[in-house]
């Protein structure tokens, strides 16, 4: 493997923060704009600005999420909207509402510095990331067995990996187009902290590397009738942002191969803890999953049982115990 492509850029984390203010999908999350709040306010003229920001952001969806990142960090030109944005759409008009945008907050002084003020605190742990860097590929490297399982093995480590700042417990990534982004502290961070968060690149680049939709199509005949079966209706859903079956399964793979084995993060205490939030049944599921499944991992990841053995059991496991559980 080569070197990552880590990307520091106050633009492209600039319109991260209006992306996060704007809440144009419900999958967005809430902390940053929370922590703004607490600093300074959203005025009339500013939510007016958010809401176009929005209708035009929605436009190009998730896939286009990197691309977005890319233009800021070639500088909001037209020509970097064009080169990097993919979408057979109007890109001009789309190109002067999110310009318009971006150009309006980069005079809103509050805002500015308030941005300007939290990557500086990324900046001041820039060492660190560099260095604990190396977590990311030998926890990729000790994955491999896996991911040749559900996925192609190679991966592309020129893919940008885009630096953001990150608060309080809004420590996530992104993998939506071609590239990641993960979050970093923008309080002086620990080792032990920044370790933790090359975690979350572990787990962002491994769902770059899976194609459970391919893999699980292929390995189809060598399973019984009626696991069959549920494969099939399982290929026939639509492909929609973790919602689906196979979007669960792949959840498991990676929250399995990165939370758990590289991060040592515990399966009873996090399913506990989602089950007393009650808010997130998908994160319940795949949680339940991975205690289910794991200790099939275990004697794959030992040499204990071949790779035939592996996929038939992790298969039939699957489709009995987690597919369309509650
Ligand atoms: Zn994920």
């Amino acid at each position: 493997m080569n070197n990552l492509n880590f990307i520091f850029d106050r633009n492209a984390d600039f319109l991260h923060l209006i992306d996060n203010l704007s809440g144009w999908s419900k999958f967005v999350k809430i902390n940053d704009k929370n922590q703004y709040l607490e600093v300074s306010s959203i005025n009339q003229k500013d939510e007016k600005m958010l809401k176009i920001y929005a209708m035009a952001r929605e436009k190009l969806k998730w896939p286009n999420e990197i691309a977005l990142f890319k233009w800021a960090s070639d500088g909001f030109t037209l020509d970097a909207f064009e080169k990097n944005i993919e979408k057979d759409i109007d890109k001009q008009s789309l190109y002067d509402d999110l310009k318009g945008v971006i150009d309006y907050f980069k005079v809103k002084d509050e805002l500015v510095e308030f941005a300007r003020k939290r990557y500086d605190g990324v900046l001041a742990n820039k060492e660190l990331v560099l260095e604990e860097s190396k977590s990311i590929k030998i926890g990729l490297e000790k994955s491999m067995k896996i991911i040749e399982v559900f996925g192609e093995n190679n991966i592309n480590m020129s893919l940008p990996i885009y630096i953001f700042s990150g608060h309080g417990r809004s420590f996530g990534g992104g993998a939506n187009g071609n590239g990641i982004y993960i979050k970093v502290d923008i309080e002086p961070a620990s080792r032990d902290l920044i370790k933790a968060r090359m975690v979350v690149a572990v787990h962002e680049l491994i769902h770059k590397m899976l194609n459970v939709r391919n893999k699980v199509s292929s390995y189809r005949d060598i399973m019984s009738n009626d696991i069959k079966e549920k494969i099939d209706e399982a290929l026939n859903e639509k492909m929609i942002k973790d919602k689906t079956e196979l979007g669960i399964m792949e959840e498991i793979i990676v929250y399995t191969l990165a939370e758990v084995y590289q991060g040592k993060k515990d399966i009873n205490k996090t399913i506990k803890r989602y089950e007393e939030s009650q808010k997130r049944d998908d994160l319940i599921r795949i949680w339940r999953g991975i205690k289910i499944l794991k200790p099939l991992f275990d004697r794959f990841m030992a040499g204990e049982i071949t790779k035939e053995e592996f996929v038939k059991s992790f298969l039939s496991k699957y489709f009995e115990k987690v597919y369309k559980s509650k």
